[in-house]
């Protein structure tokens, strides 16, 4: 079946050269039923600032008169955002969401304590307990000042960094995060904010994507409804990347539909 592909980012983010128009005619060449973009924004972005800052008209106003032009009957074009979330950022953040209309804000953890995952010093003063552990923290922690989002990005984004430096091994356990990762999911469930299942994980040579099935599993098990798909690609050859293994790997969880928001408002797709 063919999956709507609701995280992807073009030139309007740091780290992406992709022209939105090729980004687009990828996903025709793939017959999605739609595609959202998520460019990034990362205020005060710690290593470098201003690196994931957003020209926020002119994104808009470009992802909007694509939409015009390419859309059809069969496929849709959605300007979202993928906001960098920090504490002190709630009042900027909502003052932001205030002012500018995106179709789906997804809410993701960049940066902890000041420091990126990505990059290596990250784990230079933690053990992989403690990598994981501030990372569910710092999501929590973050939901609990700031929940007007409407998707949690990439929920174990720390793991494919910290099996890039420690090897498949350092893989985490649900079990030894439960309380922690209990809460996020309750937390999303209480403010009716849906889980994305982020499939950028596969291209970085992990076999689940984040978050994997049991996590999945416990989400529908505490009552969450609302799942999310995304490949994070930046380079149109990542546009749905890894979709194949995505309805089995739902029904499964016993999922039978995913979410897609229009106008920040969740939509069920059944699941083929
Ligand atoms: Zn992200
Ligand atoms: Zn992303």
């Amino acid at each position: 079946m063919k999956i709507w592909d609701a995280h992807m980012h073009c030139y309007f983010s740091g780290d992406s050269n992709a022209s939105p128009v090729e980004m687009i005619t990828q996903a025709k060449v793939l017959h999605l039923p739609g595609i959202t973009f998520t460019d990034h924004l990362d205020i005060d972005y710690y290593r470098n600032p201003g690196e994931f800052d957003l020209d926020i008209p002119s994104y808009i106003s470009e992802i909007n008169e694509l939409s015009q032009s390419f859309e059809t009957e069969d496929f849709k074009i959605r300007c979202g955002i993928e906001l960098g979330l920090q504490e002190h950022l709630v009042e900027e953040h909502k003052k932001l969401l205030e002012t500018y209309h995106f179709q789906e804000v997804i809410g993701s953890i960049h940066q902890v304590q000041k420091e990126d995952p990505y990059y290596p010093e990250y784990l230079m003063h933690r053990d992989v307990k403690t990598a994981y552990q501030d990372y569910f923290d710092a999501i929590l922690s973050n939901i609990e000042v700031f929940h007007d989002f409407d998707t949690l990005g990439h929920l174990d984004y720390v793991k494919r960094y910290i099996i890039k430096s420690a090897g498949l091994e350092a893989d985490y356990a649900y079990k030894d995060y439960k309380e922690v990762i209990d809460e996020i999911l309750k937390k999303l469930i209480r403010y009716d904010i849906a889980l994305e299942i982020n499939t950028g994980a596969f291209r970085h040579g992990l076999l689940d994507p984040n978050p994997g099935a049991e996590i999945i599993r416990r989400y529908l098990q505490l009552g969450g409804q609302m799942l999310t798909i995304g490949a994070d690609a930046h380079m149109p050859d990542h546009i749905a990347y890894g979709f194949d293994a995505i309805p089995p790997l739902l029904k499964n969880a016993g999922f039978t539909s995913y979410t897609v928001f229009e106008n920040r408002k969740p939509i069920e797709v059944e699941l083929k």
